[in-house]
């Protein structure tokens, strides 16, 4: 399937692979990396850079997000950027509901419903990630958990969720491609039930070039939220082009 990511517009058709570089990477190597970065043909890249460094990743070829977005357009919220800041800079979309922003800074399946809800309703694309513990995992809670965080957000052609399992995410284990299969196919079923059909889903969580054609292969996964791998230009080249 072929979707496309430019400008923040629908996500219609194809294979979207996103990355985010968490607290790395300052303006001048943002510049350096995509400078040197020629994306496949056919892939929607998108590159998630730190706050400082959107400017100067804009225009360079690719889609930009930044990794958090907040409610309000302007107002006394220190250490956030509303969606208007993030337009005028020429930014695409956001991140929201990351699982390390859940872990470590509060954040709540109603302040992710807020961000996407506010992001999606000033025109930016979000991709709003869900996923369960380890623990939830192990105790048969998965689908539980998952219902409950899709249930909150709002449905939107600009909307696009990314399945990232926190005991997956930058530890290097990964999800076989069959265990993301098949939460990403309860995915899409709940997706259908809220009359949401069509909205791409990701899979994150310690994808890398060996790993990214086995999971890109599985019917219900339209591409990757890639971490750690996708601040090494060839590694994420090899990661697109799978
Ligand atoms: C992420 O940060 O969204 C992520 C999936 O990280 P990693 O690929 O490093 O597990």
């Amino acid at each position: 399937m072929s979707r496309s990511a430019t400008g923040g517009g629908a996500y219609d058709v194809g294979v979207l692979v996103a990355g985010n570089w968490k607290m790395y990477k300052g303006p001048s190597e943002t510049a350096a990396f995509l400078d040197a970065f020629d994306p496949p043909l056919g892939v929607d890249v998108v590159v998630c850079p730190p706050y400082v460094s959107l400017a100067v990743a804009v225009g360079r070829g690719v889609s930009v997000y930044a990794q958090n977005v907040h409610w309000s357009t302007e107002g006394a919220f220190t250490g956030e950027v509303s969606a208007e800041m993030l337009l005028e800079l020429g930014v695409d979309g956001a991140i929201v509901g990351h699982s390390e922003r859940r872990q470590h800074f509060g954040e709540t399946d109603e302040t992710v419903a807020r961000r996407a809800e506010a992001a999606l309703a000033a025109g930016l694309g979000v991709i709003a990630c869900v996923g369960e513990t380890g623990e939830e995992r192990e105790t048969g809670r998965t689908e539980a958990v998952l219902r409950r965080q899709l249930s909150v957000l709002p449905r939107h052609e600009r909307l696009v969720i990314a399945y990232e399992p926190v005991w997956a995410i930058g530890t290097g284990r990964t999800a076989t491609p069959q265990q993301a299969q098949d939460v990403h196919g309860f995915l899409r079923a709940r997706l259908a039930a809220l009359g949401a059909e069509g909205i791409a889903v990701l899979y994150g969580g310690s994808v890398k070039a060996a790993n990214a054609g086995a999971l890109f292969a599985m019917p219900d996964v339209d591409g990757g939220l890639v971490g750690g791998a996708s601040l090494d230009a060839t590694e994420f080249l090899a990661i697109a082009a799978a």
